[in-house]
């Protein structure tokens, strides 16, 4: 039976890089939809199914559009190009790493001056 697991969804878009047959889009503007469109699905080799980093697809997607809203830096409050259910999910990895999760919800710019902060600081206590 076809199945998308939206509690799953993380709305990475990477199942719609996969799809060969355009079944699967994202659109962005104000928040990120992912559209699932079951006519154009050509039921192929699951292709998206085997990309889905979350194990979110089983078989032939139902036809539904899904919407997340944008992450915003914790720091500046720039928008992120990643969407909140992502940016939560990166930051779970990065605590399985046993890495600061803060990371996950840092802008581009900010993320550098964090990490450039914690050089600087080492390299001062270096001497
Ligand atoms: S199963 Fe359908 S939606 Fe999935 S990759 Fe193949 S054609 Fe695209
Ligand atoms: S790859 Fe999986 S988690 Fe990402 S948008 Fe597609 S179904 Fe959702």
């Amino acid at each position: 039976m076809a199945v998308l697991k939206v509690g799953l969804c993380v709305g990475c878009g990477v199942c719609a890089k996969a799809c060969p047959h355009s079944a699967i889009s994202v659109f962005e503007d104000g928040v990120r939809r992912i559209v699932f469109d079951s006519k154009k699905c050509e039921e192929c080799s699951f292709e998206c199914n085997e990309a889905c980093p979350m194990g979110a697809l089983e078989g032939k997607p139902d036809k539904v559009g899904l919407v997340f809203e944008f992450a915003y830096c914790v720091i500046c409050g720039k928008r992120l190009n990643v969407v909140k259910e992502e940016a939560e999910y990166l930051a779970k990895k990065l605590i399985e790493l046993g890495e600061n999760p803060e990371i996950a919800f840092l802008c581009d710019n900010c993320k550098r001056k964090r990490l450039f902060g914690v050089a600087n600081k080492y390299e001062a206590y270096l001497g």
